[in-house]
Protein backbone atom coordinates (compact mmCIF):
# COMPACT_ATOMS: atom_id res chain seq x y z
CA UNK A 1 0.00 0.00 0.00
CA UNK A 2 1.46 3.17 -0.90
CA UNK A 3 -0.27 6.42 0.70
CA UNK A 4 -0.98 9.31 -1.54
CA UNK A 5 -2.20 12.75 0.84
CA UNK A 6 -2.64 12.71 4.52
CA UNK A 7 -5.70 15.07 5.82
CA UNK A 8 -6.23 16.91 9.10
CA UNK A 9 -9.69 17.14 9.91
CA UNK A 10 -11.01 18.87 13.10
CA UNK A 11 -14.60 18.85 14.05
CA UNK A 12 -15.70 20.68 16.74
CA UNK A 13 -17.97 18.44 18.98
CA UNK A 14 -20.14 19.06 21.66
CA UNK A 15 -20.55 16.43 24.92
CA UNK A 16 -23.61 14.78 26.42
CA UNK A 17 -21.67 13.68 29.07
CA UNK A 18 -19.46 16.37 30.40
CA UNK A 19 -16.90 15.52 32.59
CA UNK A 20 -15.21 17.79 35.30
CA UNK A 21 -11.36 16.30 37.14
CA UNK A 22 -9.66 18.00 39.78
CA UNK A 23 -8.04 19.92 37.21
CA UNK A 24 -10.38 20.85 34.00
CA UNK A 25 -14.25 20.64 33.15
CA UNK A 26 -15.05 19.50 29.17
CA UNK A 27 -17.90 20.49 27.60
CA UNK A 28 -16.93 20.82 24.36
CA UNK A 29 -13.85 19.28 22.82
CA UNK A 30 -12.48 20.06 18.71
CA UNK A 31 -11.88 16.31 17.82
CA UNK A 32 -8.98 16.37 15.47
CA UNK A 33 -8.66 12.94 13.07
CA UNK A 34 -5.64 12.27 10.60
CA UNK A 35 -7.47 10.98 7.36
CA UNK A 36 -4.92 8.62 5.12
CA UNK A 37 -5.76 8.14 1.34
CA UNK A 38 -4.11 5.48 -0.72
CA UNK A 39 -5.51 4.07 -3.65
CA UNK A 40 -6.06 0.68 -1.53
CA UNK A 41 -7.96 2.05 1.37
CA UNK A 42 -8.53 5.00 3.50
CA UNK A 43 -7.46 5.21 7.24
CA UNK A 44 -8.78 6.65 10.00
CA UNK A 45 -7.78 7.84 13.28
CA UNK A 46 -8.71 9.96 16.03
CA UNK A 47 -6.10 12.28 18.50
CA UNK A 48 -7.17 12.11 21.97
CA UNK A 49 -5.52 15.24 23.04
CA UNK A 50 -7.48 17.62 24.96
CA UNK A 51 -8.46 21.25 24.31
CA UNK A 52 -6.29 22.51 27.59
CA UNK A 53 -2.28 21.16 28.33
CA UNK A 54 -4.30 20.39 32.07
CA UNK A 55 -3.88 16.40 31.48
CA UNK A 56 -0.89 16.10 29.54
CA UNK A 57 1.93 18.47 28.04
CA UNK A 58 -0.22 17.99 24.50
CA UNK A 59 -2.87 20.09 23.60
CA UNK A 60 -5.03 19.80 20.02
CA UNK A 61 -3.45 22.74 18.90
CA UNK A 62 0.06 22.05 20.02
CA UNK A 63 -1.09 18.14 18.11
CA UNK A 64 -2.03 19.67 15.10
CA UNK A 65 0.95 21.69 14.35
CA UNK A 66 3.57 18.70 15.21
CA UNK A 67 1.71 16.51 12.67
CA UNK A 68 1.48 19.23 9.68
CA UNK A 69 5.22 20.00 10.11
CA UNK A 70 7.08 17.91 12.07
CA UNK A 71 5.50 14.25 11.97
CA UNK A 72 3.90 14.11 8.39
CA UNK A 73 7.08 15.58 6.75
CA UNK A 74 8.82 12.44 8.55
CA UNK A 75 6.58 10.17 7.26
CA UNK A 76 7.20 10.48 3.94
CA UNK A 77 10.53 9.81 4.07
CA UNK A 78 9.96 6.50 4.77
CA UNK A 79 8.02 3.81 3.51
CA UNK A 80 4.58 5.33 4.65
CA UNK A 81 2.34 2.10 3.74
CA UNK A 82 4.06 0.38 6.27
CA UNK A 83 2.67 1.43 9.95
CA UNK A 84 5.56 -0.75 11.63
CA UNK A 85 8.11 0.75 9.28
CA UNK A 86 7.07 4.12 9.94
CA UNK A 87 7.81 4.18 13.65
CA UNK A 88 11.40 4.87 13.38
CA UNK A 89 10.97 7.63 11.33
CA UNK A 90 8.69 9.28 13.92
CA UNK A 91 10.81 8.55 16.41
CA UNK A 92 13.09 11.43 15.85
CA UNK A 93 10.53 13.88 16.99
CA UNK A 94 10.45 13.74 21.25
CA UNK A 95 7.20 13.90 22.75
CA UNK A 96 3.81 14.56 21.34
CA UNK A 97 2.94 10.73 21.45
CA UNK A 98 -0.53 11.28 21.16
CA UNK A 99 -0.21 13.16 17.66
CA UNK A 100 2.45 10.03 16.75
CA UNK A 101 -0.15 7.63 17.93
CA UNK A 102 -2.80 8.71 15.23
CA UNK A 103 -0.59 9.42 12.47
CA UNK A 104 0.58 5.51 12.84
CA UNK A 105 -2.73 4.48 13.51
CA UNK A 106 -4.24 5.97 10.93
CA UNK A 107 -1.81 4.35 8.45
CA UNK A 108 -2.08 1.38 10.16
CA UNK A 109 -6.24 0.97 9.64
CA UNK A 110 -5.66 1.70 6.17
CA UNK A 111 -2.92 -1.07 5.77
CA UNK A 112 -5.47 -3.24 7.66
CA UNK A 113 -8.73 -1.91 5.50
CA UNK A 114 -6.82 -2.62 2.08
CA UNK A 115 -5.65 -6.35 4.12
CA UNK A 116 -9.13 -6.97 5.15
CA UNK A 117 -8.15 -7.78 8.87
CA UNK A 118 -9.46 -6.20 12.00
CA UNK A 119 -7.03 -4.28 14.10
CA UNK A 120 -8.04 -6.70 17.39
CA UNK A 121 -7.33 -9.25 15.75
CA UNK A 122 -3.69 -8.22 14.36
CA UNK A 123 -3.43 -7.42 17.99
CA UNK A 124 -3.94 -10.64 19.21
CA UNK A 125 -7.13 -10.03 21.01
CA UNK A 126 -8.94 -12.92 22.25
CA UNK A 127 -12.09 -11.75 23.82
CA UNK A 128 -15.25 -10.60 21.54
CA UNK A 129 -16.88 -8.37 24.02
CA UNK A 130 -15.58 -6.48 26.98
CA UNK A 131 -17.74 -5.36 30.03
CA UNK A 132 -17.95 -1.50 30.04
CA UNK A 133 -16.66 1.07 32.56
CA UNK A 134 -17.81 4.33 33.74
CA UNK A 135 -15.71 7.33 34.20
CA UNK A 136 -17.86 9.63 36.37
CA UNK A 137 -17.12 13.87 37.26
CA UNK A 138 -15.69 15.69 40.13
CA UNK A 139 -18.96 16.75 42.09
CA UNK A 140 -18.86 19.14 44.82
CA UNK A 141 -22.37 17.37 46.29
CA UNK A 142 -22.56 13.62 47.46
CA UNK A 143 -26.30 13.68 46.06
CA UNK A 144 -24.91 14.82 42.68
CA UNK A 145 -22.27 12.41 42.12
CA UNK A 146 -25.11 9.09 43.85
CA UNK A 147 -27.38 10.35 40.84
CA UNK A 148 -24.68 10.55 38.03
CA UNK A 149 -23.71 6.78 39.67
CA UNK A 150 -27.54 5.53 39.31
CA UNK A 151 -26.93 6.99 35.34
CA UNK A 152 -24.36 5.10 34.24
CA UNK A 153 -25.60 1.80 35.99
CA UNK A 154 -28.77 2.35 34.16
CA UNK A 155 -27.11 2.24 31.20
CA UNK A 156 -24.94 -1.14 31.93
CA UNK A 157 -21.66 0.21 33.88
CA UNK A 158 -20.06 -2.80 34.90
CA UNK A 159 -17.42 -0.66 36.96
CA UNK A 160 -17.59 3.06 38.40
CA UNK A 161 -14.25 4.81 38.40
CA UNK A 162 -14.66 8.24 40.22
CA UNK A 163 -12.82 11.99 39.50
CA UNK A 164 -12.06 12.88 43.04
CA UNK A 165 -10.08 15.59 44.73
CA UNK A 166 -8.92 16.55 48.21
CA UNK A 167 -12.20 17.16 50.57
CA UNK A 168 -14.17 15.29 47.59
CA UNK A 169 -12.81 12.13 48.00
CA UNK A 170 -13.50 10.01 51.40
CA UNK A 171 -16.80 11.47 52.41
CA UNK A 172 -17.94 10.98 48.59
CA UNK A 173 -16.62 7.34 47.88
CA UNK A 174 -17.71 6.23 51.58
CA UNK A 175 -21.35 7.08 50.31
CA UNK A 176 -21.20 6.03 47.30
CA UNK A 177 -19.62 1.99 48.45
CA UNK A 178 -23.14 2.75 50.83
CA UNK A 179 -25.19 3.13 47.92
CA UNK A 180 -24.18 0.45 45.50
CA UNK A 181 -23.08 -2.37 47.94
CA UNK A 182 -19.85 -4.17 48.74
CA UNK A 183 -19.47 -6.14 45.23
CA UNK A 184 -19.22 -2.83 43.02
CA UNK A 185 -16.35 -2.22 41.51
CA UNK A 186 -15.21 1.00 42.02
CA UNK A 187 -11.85 2.98 41.04
CA UNK A 188 -10.90 6.32 42.40
CA UNK A 189 -8.86 8.85 40.00
CA UNK A 190 -7.18 11.99 41.86
CA UNK A 191 -5.76 13.73 38.75
CA UNK A 192 -2.67 14.48 40.95
CA UNK A 193 -4.81 16.63 43.48
CA UNK A 194 -3.74 14.94 46.77
CA UNK A 195 -0.53 15.89 49.27
CA UNK A 196 1.07 12.67 50.05
CA UNK A 197 0.54 12.93 54.09
CA UNK A 198 -3.41 13.96 53.70
CA UNK A 199 -5.32 11.72 55.74
CA UNK A 200 -8.12 11.83 53.03
CA UNK A 201 -5.81 9.04 51.44
CA UNK A 202 -6.22 6.69 54.50
CA UNK A 203 -9.68 7.25 54.75
CA UNK A 204 -9.95 6.19 51.33
CA UNK A 205 -8.51 2.58 51.99
CA UNK A 206 -11.47 1.42 53.93
CA UNK A 207 -13.45 2.11 50.87
CA UNK A 208 -12.62 -1.29 48.79
CA UNK A 209 -11.28 0.28 46.00
CA UNK A 210 -9.80 -1.99 42.86
CA UNK A 211 -7.34 0.72 42.81
CA UNK A 212 -6.65 4.52 43.53
CA UNK A 213 -5.27 6.09 40.54
CA UNK A 214 -2.62 9.20 40.46
CA UNK A 215 -3.23 10.63 43.49
CA UNK A 216 -0.12 12.35 43.75
CA UNK A 217 1.91 14.78 40.96
CA UNK A 218 3.15 12.69 37.61
CA UNK A 219 6.40 13.24 38.51
CA UNK A 220 6.15 12.16 42.33
CA UNK A 221 7.22 8.49 41.29
CA UNK A 222 8.98 8.51 44.62
CA UNK A 223 6.03 9.66 46.74
CA UNK A 224 3.41 7.24 45.09
CA UNK A 225 6.00 4.15 46.28
CA UNK A 226 5.55 5.56 49.58
CA UNK A 227 2.04 5.62 49.41
CA UNK A 228 1.49 2.38 48.05
CA UNK A 229 3.63 1.38 51.12
CA UNK A 230 1.17 2.52 53.62
CA UNK A 231 -2.09 1.97 51.76
CA UNK A 232 -3.77 -1.51 50.99
CA UNK A 233 -5.29 0.18 48.21
CA UNK A 234 -3.49 -0.30 44.73
CA UNK A 235 -1.98 2.10 43.55
CA UNK A 236 -2.10 3.17 39.70
CA UNK A 237 -0.46 5.26 37.65
CA UNK A 238 -1.41 7.31 34.53
CA UNK A 239 -0.15 10.61 33.45
CA UNK A 240 3.29 9.66 34.10
CA UNK A 241 2.91 6.20 31.84
CA UNK A 242 4.15 7.53 28.86
CA UNK A 243 6.37 4.93 27.56
CA UNK A 244 7.08 1.47 28.28
CA UNK A 245 10.42 2.34 30.07
CA UNK A 246 8.75 4.75 32.43
CA UNK A 247 6.04 1.96 33.04
CA UNK A 248 9.02 -0.65 33.66
CA UNK A 249 10.57 2.60 35.92
CA UNK A 250 7.00 2.79 38.28
CA UNK A 251 7.18 -0.68 38.68
CA UNK A 252 10.43 -1.56 39.46
CA UNK A 253 10.01 1.30 41.74
CA UNK A 254 7.17 0.27 43.25
CA UNK A 255 5.09 3.36 42.72
CA UNK A 256 2.65 1.45 40.30
CA UNK A 257 1.09 -1.56 41.15
CA UNK A 258 -2.09 -1.27 38.49
CA UNK A 259 -1.41 0.11 34.65
CA UNK A 260 -3.77 2.40 33.16
CA UNK A 261 -3.18 2.13 29.61
CA UNK A 262 -3.93 4.89 27.43
CA UNK A 263 -2.58 3.68 23.82
CA UNK A 264 -1.72 7.42 22.49
CA UNK A 265 -0.07 8.28 26.05
CA UNK A 266 2.63 5.59 25.57
CA UNK A 267 3.14 6.64 21.48
CA UNK A 268 0.46 4.28 19.84
CA UNK A 269 -1.25 0.88 19.14
CA UNK A 270 2.00 -1.03 18.35
CA UNK A 271 3.58 0.39 21.64
CA UNK A 272 0.57 -0.79 23.06
CA UNK A 273 0.42 -4.12 22.81
CA UNK A 274 4.87 -4.40 23.66
CA UNK A 275 3.04 -2.55 27.02
CA UNK A 276 0.57 -5.13 27.12
CA UNK A 277 3.02 -7.98 27.04
CA UNK A 278 5.67 -6.88 29.13
CA UNK A 279 2.88 -6.44 31.94
CA UNK A 280 2.07 -10.14 31.55
CA UNK A 281 5.65 -10.61 32.00
CA UNK A 282 5.92 -8.07 35.23
CA UNK A 283 2.41 -9.86 37.12
CA UNK A 284 0.99 -6.22 36.55
CA UNK A 285 -2.60 -5.70 35.90
CA UNK A 286 -3.68 -3.37 33.49
CA UNK A 287 -6.93 -1.66 32.17
CA UNK A 288 -7.59 0.80 29.10
CA UNK A 289 -8.20 4.11 30.32
CA UNK A 290 -10.36 6.99 27.75
CA UNK A 291 -9.53 10.75 26.58
CA UNK A 292 -13.36 11.46 25.80
CA UNK A 293 -13.20 9.52 22.74
CA UNK A 294 -16.19 9.67 19.71
CA UNK A 295 -17.10 6.65 18.09
CA UNK A 296 -13.43 6.54 15.97
CA UNK A 297 -11.13 6.35 18.88
CA UNK A 298 -13.77 3.97 21.36
CA UNK A 299 -13.41 1.45 18.28
CA UNK A 300 -9.57 1.28 18.48
CA UNK A 301 -9.44 1.44 22.49
CA UNK A 302 -11.96 -1.62 22.09
CA UNK A 303 -9.48 -3.80 20.02
CA UNK A 304 -6.62 -2.98 22.93
CA UNK A 305 -9.35 -3.97 25.55
CA UNK A 306 -9.85 -7.26 23.94
CA UNK A 307 -6.18 -8.43 24.87
CA UNK A 308 -6.19 -11.17 26.98
CA UNK A 309 -4.95 -9.70 29.86
CA UNK A 310 -6.63 -6.82 30.33
CA UNK A 311 -8.55 -8.26 33.15
CA UNK A 312 -10.42 -4.74 34.23
CA UNK A 313 -13.93 -3.28 32.41
CA UNK A 314 -12.29 -0.23 30.20
CA UNK A 315 -13.18 3.47 30.01
CA UNK A 316 -16.54 2.57 27.52
CA UNK A 317 -19.05 5.21 29.38
CA UNK A 318 -22.02 3.41 28.59
CA UNK A 319 -24.14 6.27 28.34
CA UNK A 320 -21.96 7.66 25.33
CA UNK A 321 -20.31 10.93 25.19
CA UNK A 322 -21.36 12.46 22.16
CA UNK A 323 -24.91 12.48 20.55
CA UNK A 324 -24.46 12.50 17.61
CA UNK A 325 -21.41 10.56 17.72
CA UNK A 326 -18.47 11.16 15.11
CA UNK A 327 -19.26 7.31 14.49
CA UNK A 328 -20.94 4.39 16.20
CA UNK A 329 -20.72 5.08 19.86
CA UNK A 330 -20.75 1.31 20.66
CA UNK A 331 -23.00 0.81 23.64
CA UNK A 332 -23.27 -1.91 25.28
CA UNK A 333 -26.42 -4.92 24.47
CA UNK A 334 -26.44 -6.94 27.72
CA UNK A 335 -24.54 -5.72 29.45
CA UNK A 336 -21.24 -5.76 26.78
CA UNK A 337 -19.68 -3.99 23.66
CA UNK A 338 -19.24 -5.97 21.21
CA UNK A 339 -15.47 -6.21 19.63
CA UNK A 340 -15.05 -4.48 16.06
CA UNK A 341 -14.20 -7.82 13.77
CA UNK A 342 -14.83 -5.50 10.32
CA UNK A 343 -11.81 -4.26 8.39
CA UNK A 344 -9.12 -2.00 10.30
CA UNK A 345 -11.05 -0.61 13.82
CA UNK A 346 -14.01 -0.65 12.10
CA UNK A 347 -15.15 2.85 12.24
CA UNK A 348 -15.03 5.47 10.06
CA UNK A 349 -16.83 9.32 10.49
CA UNK A 350 -20.15 10.26 9.84
CA UNK A 351 -19.66 12.41 6.22
CA UNK A 352 -22.79 14.91 7.61
CA UNK A 353 -20.89 15.66 10.93
CA UNK A 354 -17.31 15.81 9.01
CA UNK A 355 -19.49 18.79 6.77
CA UNK A 356 -18.35 21.77 9.90
CA UNK A 357 -15.41 20.54 9.70
CA UNK A 358 -11.69 22.44 9.47
CA UNK A 359 -9.71 20.25 7.45
CA UNK A 360 -5.86 20.72 6.32
CA UNK A 361 -6.18 19.05 3.02
CA UNK A 362 -3.66 16.66 1.48
CA UNK A 363 -0.14 16.76 2.71
CA UNK A 364 1.50 14.93 0.46
CA UNK A 365 5.47 13.94 -0.35
MG1 LIG B 1 -6.48 9.24 35.07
Amino acid sequence: MRVEAIDLVTVPMHLAVPLRTARARRDERDVLLVHVRAAEADGWAECVAEPEPTYAPEFTEAARLVLRDHLVPRAWAGPTGDALALGSHLDTVRGHPMARAALELAVLDAQLRAADRSLAAWLGATARSVAPGAALGLHDAVEDLLAEADQALAAGAARLRVKVAPQRAAGHLEALRAHVGPGLLLQADANGSFAEDDPELDRLDGVGLVCLEQPLAPADLLGHARLAARLDTPICLDEPLTSLEAIEAAVALGACEVVCLKPARVGGWIAARAVHDRCVELGVPLWIGGMLETGIGRAANLAVAALPHVTLPPDLDPRGRFRPDLADSRLPVGGVVAVPDGPGTGAVPDEVLLEGADVVRGLRP
